[in-house]
């Protein structure tokens, strides 16, 4: 075998490559437009999170491996994520404003007969980023690669799947910010020109070749865009925010699964499971597997706004979907420091979490409940925090509460 033959067979066939593409096998992944139903969906909760590698530390701090309110999947439930997905655009509950915009670039794109421009999803885990990128492979009757950031440790693992793509496909890069920076290199001319380059040989005798890719939608999943490097940034044509949801959309998506899972359960039971699962469809999917649980075992399987509350109670989950770390958390901030404020490591230390898993993983829903704040000498408890956990918002020894006009 030549040097070159080898060197390129090692560029292709990295190890890691085929695990990358957690659809597998390319029977999940449609040809000639059509869309095979089940295995293709397959290919979406197949999956994964590997996001967990990143948040999943929150497991490892107060709260313990089985968090009812983790917004990352846990491996087991990936069969059922599956099963509860939406797959077409009008089965995805809320985020009116980004999904009637996806609506006009996925038609434009059918078309024109193109494949759809490179999106980028950012928001929280469990919101729907991956949902959305089976979504929009299904709309466009393309298949679908999965894959995430962290899978991808080499150059030759992107390139084995990109060479691998169908015109049109859709690859969808979840936490595409942990890219290594020499993989992220290959995508530039990938997502632009739809061109590889790949090295061949070391040393002085190494040369690049340059292979065409087929035209595809690549879908970027992460959860700030400020984590991502500007050029890559610059090379989606849409960039989609997911919001938090309103208990009103998760009451749809806690009713539209229990029909799925064949859940008896009533709007107000609905509703309860709703209000707890912190504006995440993917904890509210879990919140309602717990409470179907609680009812079988308990009572009679029917899931009511009481029982829902009982059952959400037994596994540690309060009225506003707090566990015990977030309570730890504005218990740190209230008792031990009057309120704040506090630095973030600090804080993020008292409860024995990452700064980063505090912040990423826990302020969001703390912050959207008003719970608290984010000011630049620290964090604040709010009056509701103090509230919340029954305890008198002023503090004497805080200056602040005294003269509020300070700040
Ligand atoms: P992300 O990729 O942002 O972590 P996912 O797309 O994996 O989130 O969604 C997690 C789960 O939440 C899915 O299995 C799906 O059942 C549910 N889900 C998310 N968004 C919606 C939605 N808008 N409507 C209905 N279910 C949803």
């Amino acid at each position: 075998m030549s040097r070159a033959t080898s060197a390129r067979r090692e560029v292709l066939a990295q190890p890691g490559g085929d695990e990358a593409v957690a659809s597998g096998d390319p029977g999940d992944v449609v040809a000639g437009g059509s869309r095979v139903g089940a295995s293709g969906d397959a290919g979406v909760g197949g999956g994964g999170h590997p996001a967990g590698a990143a948040v999943q530390a929150v497991a490892g701090g107060v709260g313990g491996a089985a968090r009812p309110v983790d917004p990352v999947a846990d491996p087991a439930e990936l069969a059922d994520e599956a099963r509860l997905r939406p797959r077409r655009l009008e089965e995805f509950i809320g985020q009116a404003q980004l999904t009637e915009h996806l609506h006009i670039v996925i038609e434009a794109a059918r078309r024109r007969q193109q494949a759809v421009d490179h999106l980028l999803f950012v928001g929280p885990p469990g919101l729907g980023k991956t949902s959305l990128a089976g979504i929009v492979a299904a709309e466009m009757g393309v298949g679908l690669r999965v894959t995430s950031g962290p899978a991808l440790a080499r150059a030759g693992d992107l390139a084995a799947i990109l060479t691998d793509l169908q015109a049109g496909d859709v690859l969808f890069v979840d936490e595409i910010h942990r890219l290594p920076r020499p993989v992220e290199e290959v995508l530039y001319p990938a997502m632009e020109d739809f061109q590889l380059d790949i090295l061949i040989g070391k040393g002085p005798t190494a040369r690049s070749i340059r292979l065409d890719l087929p035209r595809f939608t690549l879908v970027g999943a992460t959860t700030r865009t400020g984590l991502l490097t500007g050029p890559l940034r610059d090379r989606f044509g849409f960039v989609g925010r997911l919001d938090l949801y309103g208990p009103d959309d998760l009451q749809r998506i806690v009713l539209r699964s229990a029909a799925i899972l064949g859940v008896d359960v009533d709007d107000d039971g609905a509703w309860e499971i709703a209000r707890r699962s912190r504006g995440t469809p993917r904890i509210a999917n879990r919140l309602l597997r717990r409470v179907r649980d609680f009812v079988e075992v308990r009572a009679d399987g029917v899931v009511t706004a009481e029982r829902a509350a009982e059952g959400l109670e037994l596994f540690g989950v309060d009225q506003l979907g707090l566990d015990k770390v977030d309570r730890a958390i504005l218990d740190a901030l209230c008792r031990r420091f009057g309120g704040g404020p506090v630095g973030l490591t600090t804080l993020a230390q008292c409860v024995g979490e990452e700064a980063g898993t505090v912040e990423d993983a826990y302020e969001p829903y703390l912050l959207q409940q008003g719970l608290l704040q984010r000011t630049p000498r620290g964090r604040l408890a709010t009056a509701g925090a103090f509230a919340h956990l029954g305890l008198d918002p002023v503090d004497p020894l805080r200056p602040e509460d005294v003269t509020p006009s300070l700040w």
